[in-house]
């Protein structure tokens, strides 16, 4: 038993989902079915409501004589959606809670009609004629209120209730006739009866058509469905506008038996002149207008609060997605922009920075190389950087043959001037000592310090006889001037140097060879009594 109410349940939870499902969406028109609501039937017959979930059904209006009024049909729930026309927005104002959606029609299809023999060619000649229309009078707002624009006094005008019949007019009962411009005209022309129409536009008087909207409580509960449903209508239009013939053959087998085509298809062709849809986007509301039409509609009273419309008019929300999506890419745009910029500007600076650091370093090891080659009291080369080139040249003479000679100099009696002066003396005396050695030598000889006073020549490319002729010079720009010893109290001092001389020899295994025979040759001279220059045999 249990079993049973449970399948029972179940299928009254299937069965009641089922008619969520398929609850329709009532769509009140606000007239009969004609080409005034092709793009519906459109959206309906080709499809474009089921495509977007929905259960649409359209109910017209005005058959029978009886009239429901949209607004009040959406806003009591009875329908979802409705068509009205711009008098929706002094509903609005009025405290009804109605949205608009969009503006099918860009000018109101609601002019004056009269014959053409009654000889009325403007709203001046209508003064104490016999007007018919439509009650209430907010129904018919742009047909008197060119009678404003224009300073008529409203009491002039013979209004009486609209019998939905043009018989009056052409009987000559009445002198105007509230119309449809895509309506009315027609049924003249077919009988042959010439007529005219006097525009609210020509006074400057220019509403909305028919107009799509719905309620604020749909659009609160169902913003998906009412996006759904006006773009799905809008597309309709669009193909209804591209494919008039076929609507009109779906209206008469469908929706109007008793219309007949030539009928429809005057209806259509009056309502692109309305619609414009070639250079007006279907549904187009722009604020401003509707603004100017409530400010008309409240008997001129301006405006202040141009919010005030707001909640009237719906913005579609792919506008507004759209809007945030390019907000969305633009914010992202931006990061990604800074960022990349931050990192321009960071690698910019890293180059920079590494630039100088690696100038810096260069510098640094330029002047340690500098140093480790360099006797610092005198300036020299000192005993590496001579060993160094030394053992070039005795490459160079092994490849080449090139021969080359060396020279070991020894101040002699130094020890004397230290003791005597003074160290810094003795530091005046030899820096003076090498720089007059500097002076007399070649470009391309090296001299260096190797020892406290012991110096080294190196002379590329120089015999034996001419080394032993250039060291003689060398002994003489040492021994036949004075050296200051650097205390002004002190008179300069002669001083002498000893010279051993050594050249590469065929023989010779390693570079040394040819300094340590000048060393002999040094210590020879030495022996010999000093200030000599000897060349090593
Ligand atoms: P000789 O003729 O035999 O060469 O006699 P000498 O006195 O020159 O020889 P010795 O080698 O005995 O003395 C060299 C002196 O040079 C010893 C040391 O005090 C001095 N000396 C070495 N280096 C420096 C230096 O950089 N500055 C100073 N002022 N004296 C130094
Ligand atoms: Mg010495
Ligand atoms: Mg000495």
């Amino acid at each position: 038993m249990a079993g049973y109410r449970y399948i029972a349940f179940l299928l009254i939870i299937c069965f009641s989902e089922t008619v969520t499902a398929s609850e329709k969406i009532v769509v009140q028109l606000k007239w009969i079915n004609q080409f005034q609501f092709a793009g519906y039937y459109a959206a309906l017959e080709k499809g474009f409501y089921k495509e977007a979930g929905l259960d649409v059904i359209l109910r017209p209006n005005g058959y029978n004589g009886s009239f429901v009024s949209p607004v009040d049909a959406v806003v009591s729930g009875d329908a979802q959606f409705g068509i009205s026309n711009s008098g929706l927005v002094l509903d609005y104002l009025n405290g009804k809670p109605v949205v608009a959606l969009a503006a099918t029609l860009q000018h109101s299809a609601v002019s004056w009609l009269v014959l053409e023999k009654s000889g009325i060619r403007s709203i001046h000649d209508m003064v104490n004629k016999r007007l018919m229309t439509v009650f209430p009078l907010s129904e018919s707002l742009e047909l008197l209120e060119p009678f404003r624009a224009e300073g008529i006094d409203p009491k002039k005008l013979h209004l009486t209730q609209t019998i939905f019949d043009l018989q009056p007019l052409i009987d000559g009962k009445i002198d105007a006739y509230d119309a449809y411009v895509t309506n009315e005209p027609f049924l003249l022309e077919q009988k042959g009866i010439p007529y005219r129409i006097i525009d609210p536009r020509t006074y400057g008087i220019d509403f909305y058509g028919d107009v799509l909207f719905t309620s604020q409580a749909e659009l609160q509960n169902n913003p998906e469905r009412v996006e759904a449903f006006r773009k799905a209508s809008m597309d309709g239009w669009r193909y209804a506008m591209a494919h008039p013939d076929e609507i009109i053959d779906l209206i008469v087998n469908k929706y109007a038996p008793q219309k007949n085509r030539e009928h429809l298809r005057f209806e259509a062709r009056a309502m692109w002149n309305l619609m414009q849809p070639d250079i007006i986007e279907i549904g187009h509301m722009n604020p401003g207008r509707w603004l100017r039409i409530a400010e008309i509609m409240t008997e001129h009273n301006r405006i202040i609060d141009d919010k005030i419309l707001d909640s009237f008019i719906y913005t579609p929300d792919n506008y507004q997605q759209n809007l945030l999506r390019y907000l969305q890419i633009a914010t992202i745009t931006s990061v990604i922009a800074l960022l990349l910029a931050g990192i321009a500007s960071w690698i910019y600076r890293t180059n920079r920075r590494l630039v100088r650091e690696i100038a810096a370093r260069q510098s640094a090891e330029e002047q340690l190389r500098h140093l480790s080659e360099t006797d610092a009291l005198t300036g020299l080369a000192n005993r590496r950087a001579f060993d160094q080139q030394l053992n070039k040249e005795f490459q160079r003479y092994l490849r080449y043959r090139h021969p080359f000679c060396v020279v070991m100099v020894d101040i002699d009696w130094f020890k004397h001037i230290n003791d005597t002066y003074g160290h810094p003396a003795g530091d005046h005396v030899l820096t003076e000592f090498a720089w007059r050695l500097r002076d007399h030598i070649r470009k391309t000889d090296v001299l260096a310090r190797i020892g406290g006073e012991e110096f080294a020549i190196l002379m590329p490319e120089t015999s034996p006889l001419e080394a032993k002729k250039r060291t003689e010079a060398l002994q003489k720009c040492i021994n036949n001037a004075p050296f200051q010893l650097g205390n002004s109290a002190d008179s300069p001092l002669m001083m002498t140097a000893s010279f051993g001389i050594s050249c590469v020899a065929d023989n010779d295994l390693v570079a040394e060879a040819s300094l340590i025979r000048a060393d002999t040759a040094l210590y020879k001279a030495k022996n010999s009594g000093r200030n000599q220059v000897i060349l090593f045999n």
